[in-house]
């Protein structure tokens, strides 16, 4: 028996990308891009990563995106944009498994009652934000801090920015329960293109925790509402209303009942 000869073909499927393609010139009009459903090869991934905590889900979610996912030849990894991988995670998950996902439990903040098994639809609509001609911002979109009065120019978050918080935040010494502020603080910083029409340069990105640290708290709300506004891609943070009259939200998990279910082993 030739076994190579029986090895199937990948199934492909096209997908749409939330940024409709606009921050990627012509390279994927309309942002449509073809995906591979997972095989055997991906659950051995999820086993192995499972007894192995130092790989991060960032890495992680690469490679599974990458290996399923037929970028154009001149497309440059780096510039996609975090929610458009997110939302091709979750696109290759959902032609896999399904786009049901039961997550297995959350305690309620007000009254501690555990909700357990709630059903998520993991490509449901009201939870995914596209870019369109209309609302899409080459240059970054400008937001002025009400106190402070400066103006600052925001870009899309990519791939890249996220590489370089994780560089910025691994070059410097900082005591272990000041590390998730730092990288939260790079997480805005590195997204920062300008400030009062000023180009933000390397050097000023390094030293701009300092600025934001000491902004004004409302003009800090004002800054995280506009990073929101302009994010696209799929809002993990889901709601939950429990009898108890608290209304919660809560991050659907990427816990291995998301990558291999119960139901289907
Ligand atoms: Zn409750």
């Amino acid at each position: 028996m030739d076994i190579s000869k029986l090895i199937p073909q990948r199934r492909e499927v096209v997908v749409q990308l939330p940024s409709r393609g606009l921050p990627y010139g012509d390279l994927l009009p309309d942002g449509k891009i073809t995906i591979h459903p997972w095989t055997t090869e991906e659950q051995l991934e999820f086993l192995q990563e499972g007894s192995n905590p130092v790989i991060s889900l960032n890495s992680m979610m690469d490679r599974i995106v990458k290996r399923n996912t037929i970028f154009p030849e001149d497309f440059q990894y780096t510039q996609l944009l975090s929610g458009d991988r997110l939302f091709l995670l979750i696109s290759q998950r959902a032609e896999s498994i399904g786009d049901e996902y039961f997550v297995r439990s959350i305690t309620c903040e007000g009254c501690g009652v555990i909700h357990t098994e709630i059903k998520v639809d993991v490509l449901d609509p009201n939870y995914i934000t596209v870019l369109s001609e209309e609302t899409y911002k080459k240059d970054g979109s400008d937001v002025t801090l009400p106190i402070s009065g400066y103006v600052f120019q925001l870009k899309y978050q990519t791939l890249a920015d996220i590489q370089s918080v994780a560089n910025l935040v691994k070059g410097k010494p900082i005591p272990k329960e000041e590390k998730e502020k730092v990288t939260l603080l790079y997480a805005k910083a590195v997204r920062i293109k300008a400030i009062n029409g000023e180009p933000v340069v390397p050097s000023d990105t390094i030293k701009l925790p300092e600025l934001i640290r000491a902004l004004d708290y409302k003009d800090n709300m004002v800054l995280d509402k506009a990073l929101l506004a302009i994010d696209c891609g799929i809002d993990r943070k889901r709601p939950l209303d429990c009898a108890c009259g608290t209304d919660m939200k809560y991050m659907i998990p990427f816990d291995s009942e998301f990558f291999r279910p119960k139901a289907l082993v």
